[in-house]
């Protein structure tokens, strides 16, 4: 399978479409997921291009890490947490849905529910709030 140049993740790199962006810096972009599973659920993903965490070059893990470590702090912060989860999907088999390498940060509470993946797009007035709040979390 191939890294196609047009996914979305592409093109949000490539600035041809919008984002609610949280963080960037040389190697990372992470911005809120437009159909969330909770409030405050971000994505992290490389600017190298890679179909998922099979075929990346394993030089793109430490910075993405390190962005995703950032990421959930302010995510524990920003949405007053008690925890957080990281999830990411290789290939259709595995749920995978958008074929850039990315990293799902889900802030997370004890018994809250969380909805279907890919499911509902979230208002993007709320989701600007959010990306605000991580803004201000991670004091960029
Ligand atoms: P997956 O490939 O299944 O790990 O998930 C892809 C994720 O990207 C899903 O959670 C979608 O809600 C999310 N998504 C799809 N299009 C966009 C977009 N334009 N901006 C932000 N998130 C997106």
């Amino acid at each position: 399978m191939t890294y196609d140049t047009n996914n979305i993740f592409a093109k949000i790199l490539r600035g041809e479409i919008p984002c609610h962006k949280i963080y960037e810096d040389a190697h990372v972009l992470a911005f809120m997921d437009v159909m969330p599973q909770v409030d405050g659920h971000a994505l992290v993903i490389p600017k190298a291009p890679s179909r998922n965490l099979l075929d990346a070059d394993p030089a793109v893990f430490a910075p993405l890490f390190a962005a995703v470590q950032k990421v959930a702090n302010a995510a524990k912060q920003a949405f007053d947490a008690e925890g957080v989860l990281i999830k990411q999907f290789n290939e259709a088999a595995a749920g995978q849905t958008v074929y850039h390498l990315h990293v799902h940060v889900l802030p997370r509470k004890d018994g809250q529910e969380l909805k279907p993946h890919s499911g509902k797009m979230a208002d993007h007035a709320l989701l600007a709030k959010q990306a605000e709040a991580y803004r201000a979390a991670l004091k960029v």
